[in-house]
């Protein structure tokens, strides 16, 4: 009987969902009683845990759970002994300072003396240090943005994704404290059997996430254009080239990077690729 690996993800939030729907794309399955406690996937060694997420990171240092799932500002801010195992690229948002809109904001010495107002005391007083300003930090657990409203502080740091919750309070965004995401966190120095199962899932991991970065591409090129479209999508190892029941022309099969994906289409154009199709990858294992 092998002890499964216990990764600790959000009750209910915003992380819950794309947790669970990653896990999933991974190959795991889970019978998904909501209101659960915990739940054990049926074809692998893994066990959930659903605790809010400002709990994860002191249940993974006292290995209650193996393993967890955090937003790294929640991560840097509990100063607990984790491992930031892997990022995951969801949940992007950043820590700001935000002061009222009418202020005339000249830089950082504008927060000398002043009091901010945040659920992250560890950061900001780290972000102060760093920047040799004191100034006094007022800890609210929630609706940190109404703080400079109703006078109870005259900045505030907090998440932001959009900004339009500090618009329509009046406030704006002076400077980035940190940029967070989702990231995979464990207990340093797991067990060898726990290590084995943390590294399998972080293969699956690994092979959904450059999945969803690539496409796969096919094109009809002439054969003397093969080399310089080649050059421009070489793709895991080479592409793969079929020749078309034409004379002088082939289908060639690659694979192309999301991030330079419109470039690269524009380039094989102008080399004669035609009937260019992109189809998405589900997974992919280099
Ligand atoms: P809990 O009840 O579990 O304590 P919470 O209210 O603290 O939940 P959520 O609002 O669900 O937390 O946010 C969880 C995490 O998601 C945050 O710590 C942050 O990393 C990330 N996050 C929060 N707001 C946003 C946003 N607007 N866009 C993207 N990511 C966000
Ligand atoms: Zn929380």
């Amino acid at each position: 009987m092998i002890t499964p690996l216990r990764i600790a993800i959000q009750k209910s939030g915003r992380l819950q969902e794309d947790s669970l729907k990653l896990l999933k794309e991974s190959g795991l399955h889970f019978s998904n009683g909501k209101d659960q406690l915990k739940t054990q996937a049926r074809n692998f060694p893994i066990e959930l845990l659903f605790l809010r997420d400002d709990d994860i990171p002191q249940y993974v240092e006292d290995q209650v759970a193996d393993a967890g799932i955090v937003g790294e500002n929640v991560l840097i801010e509990k100063q607990k002994k984790n491992e930031l195992v892997k990022r995951l690229d969801f949940a992007k948002c950043r820590l700001s300072i935000a002061v009222p809109r009418s202020e005339n904001y000249t830089g950082i010495s504008y927060l000398q003396g002043k009091n901010i107002a945040t659920s992250y005391p560890v950061i900001v007083q780290q972000f102060l240090d760093k920047h040799g300003i004191q100034a006094g930090i007022h800890e609210i657990s929630g609706s940190v943005e109404i703080a400079p409203g109703i006078g109870l502080a005259d900045a505030i740091c907090d998440i932001v994704s959009t900004g339009s919750t500090l618009l329509s309070n009046g406030l704006k965004e002076v400077e980035t404290v940190i940029q967070s995401e989702a990231v995979l966190i464990a207990t340093p120095n797991l067990p060898s059997d726990k290590k084995q199962i943390l590294d399998k899932l972080i293969f699956r991991i690994n092979a959904v996430q450059s999945a969803k970065n690539n496409k796969y591409i096919l094109l009809n090129c002439p054969n003397e254009a093969i080399e310089k479209i080649t050059s421009v999508i070489p793709g895991m190892k080479s592409p793969t080239i079929m020749p078309l029941s034409r004379t002088g022309w082939s289908s060639l099969h690659s694979v192309v990077d999301e991030n330079d994906f419109w470039e690269k289409i524009d380039l094989l154009k102008s080399f004669g690729a035609e009937g260019i199709l992109v189809i998405p990858i589900e997974k992919m294992i280099a």
